[in-house]
């Protein structure tokens, strides 16, 4: 039954970010700024959240990460803070692209 409950947590969970996605890039000016207002904030703090499982040290390992697996190796980055660095850096980062490829033609 908990399996049955979790399932579909998830798939309202997933549902919702399609939902934001989708507003993001098509809906009109003033309900985009609506939508970065009531629900960016609510996004990072998931986010955040998220993260504060997976807080590397200093050799990029973190405790959620660290299993037997890896114990016999060298230090294995944390794959989910590395993911959302990515993610985010990537995507913050077009626009400017953009706007210097178009400044320099
Ligand atoms: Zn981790």
């Amino acid at each position: 039954m908990s399996t049955t409950v979790f399932s579909q947590l998830d798939k309202s969970l997933h549902e919702h970010l399609a939902t934001l996605v989708r507003l993001s890039a098509t809906a009109d000016d003033d309900t985009a700024v609506e939508l970065a207002r009531s629900e960016l904030p609510r996004v990072v703090t998931a986010l955040k959240a998220l993260l504060d499982e997976h807080t590397p040290d200093e050799h990029g390992r973190c405790p959620t990460c660290r299993t037997r697996r890896f114990s016999r190796r060298l230090p294995s980055p944390c794959r989910a803070y590395l993911g959302a660095q990515l993610a985010l850096t990537v995507s913050a980062e077009s626009p400017g692209l953009h706007r210097h490829v178009r400044s320099a033609v």
